[in-house]
């Protein structure tokens, strides 16, 4: 079956007996065993829900992994995933990550033993020599947030796997649709389920896909034990946002390329960050890694001044955190996502005041394009 098909068909697991085509919301906590010492499946809806195990089944499919939780947001996702570990343990993860991804690393993680050493995972030799006996993983993002530099997903595997670290990718931006880590090497794929699978700004929900059986049993026990997972209803939202994924980010990925010529073009602007531009350092690994390059865009313009305008001059394109839905949406890194990352490691990353990020909707191009003139006007 191909991607777009599997985005609609992904569980071919029926349940229910009237032909209802959507899958239903079995708004049930707990399941009826039909004797002692029997089950339907079905037993508690934090251990699995017919619902849920519906879009679990889809994700997994789509990313081609053994299995797939479903979370109630991408940072409950990451909160178990970071139980797999233990004090004493080390991790390697890049250095322009989302902000709660290192605020997690640094405050919750550190507090718990876990000590996690930020580096650019593009750079494999830097990679290597940060490696210690007690390193466990390695974290990536790619492209990064907000800084969309690029990390080669085999190259890591290839120094990972022989000494069984995981590698785990945050996969949030690009989504299955574009980049399948697991069949590149990755252990692990996260997702931020609030952003492109569910679309349309609605709901919060995060995943954790795995490679294997084995990863999947640890998982599932941590899983049932902390409780983080998503309702019956959010997930069938989920469910239905994922049905249009592959249109979706065919869509925004198009617009994003024309407005990322445009502001390139622009007077005001200084730099653009888009991985679809052929001087882009990471352009030809995007192009042997994945079938596309995304629809998320930063740059950096001339002044604060500028900046600040800018956010709230837009109208059709909203000022609000988040990315991925139809709605395109222009975030303040250095202020918002960005808030809680320490002042010299902003810097060192060029997040700054200057730069803004934006993530391409499904509104029309020219539309967009007008907004964002207008709030670059004098
Ligand atoms: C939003 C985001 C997260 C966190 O997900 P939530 O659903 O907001 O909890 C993690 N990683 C990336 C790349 C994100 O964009």
């Amino acid at each position: 079956m191909k991607f777009t098909t599997k985005c609609i068909h992904g569980s071919d697991k029926r349940y229910d007996t009237t032909g209802a085509v959507s899958v239903p919301i079995f708004q049930s906590a707990t399941f009826m065993h039909p004797g002692v010492g029997q089950s339907t499946g079905y037993d508690y809806s934090r251990l699995q829900n017919p619902t849920r195990e519906h879009l679990e089944r889809t994700i997994a499919n789509l990313e081609e992994g053994a299995d797939a939780m479903a979370f109630s947001s991408g940072m409950a996702a990451e909160a178990t995933l970071m139980e797999l570990f233990s004090p004493g343990d080390h991790i390697i993860a890049s250095d322009d990550l989302y902000g709660g991804s290192i605020r997690l690393f640094q405050h919750i993680s550190a507090k718990n033993g876990i000590e996690t050493t930020l580096l650019d995972t593009g750079d494999p030799d830097a990679l290597k020599q940060a490696i210690r006996p007690e390193t466990k993983a390695v974290f990536v993002e790619t492209p990064t947030n907000p800084m969309m530099q690029i990390t080669d997903i085999a190259a890591v595997a290839a120094i990972t796997r022989p000494l069984g670290i995981l590698l785990i990718v945050d996969n949030t931006f690009l989504t299955p649709y574009l980049l399948r880590p697991i069949p590149l090497g990755a252990d692990i794929v996260l997702h931020s389920g609030t952003k492109y699978l569910g679309g349309h700004n609605d709901t919060l929900a995060g995943f954790l896909v795995v490679a294997s059986e084995d990863l999947s049993t640890r998982l599932r026990f941590l899983y049932k034990t902390t409780g983080a997972c998503l309702s019956p209803f959010d997930s069938w939202l989920i469910v239905r946002g994922l049905k249009t994924l592959a249109i979706r980010m065919r869509q925004q990925e198009a617009t994003s390329h024309v407005i990322a010529q445009w502001l390139r073009k622009q007077p005001k602007i200084r730099t653009v960050h888009y991985c679809g531009f052929p001087d882009h350092p990471g352009y030809a690994i995007s192009q042997k890694q994945s079938s596309g390059f995304g629809a998320m865009i930063s740059f950096e313009v001339d002044s604060e001044v500028t900046a600040r305008r800018m956010l709230e001059r837009i109208r059709l394109i909203y000022f609000a955190e988040s990315l991925g839905g139809v709605e395109s949406l222009m975030t303040y890194p250095y202020l918002q996502t960005h808030a809680d990352v320490p002042e010299e490691h902003r810097r060192a990353k060029g997040v700054n005041e200057r730069l803004l990020r934006l993530s391409v909707g499904l509104e029309d191009a020219e539309d967009l394009i007008s907004d964002l003139s207008h709030a670059l006007e004098d």
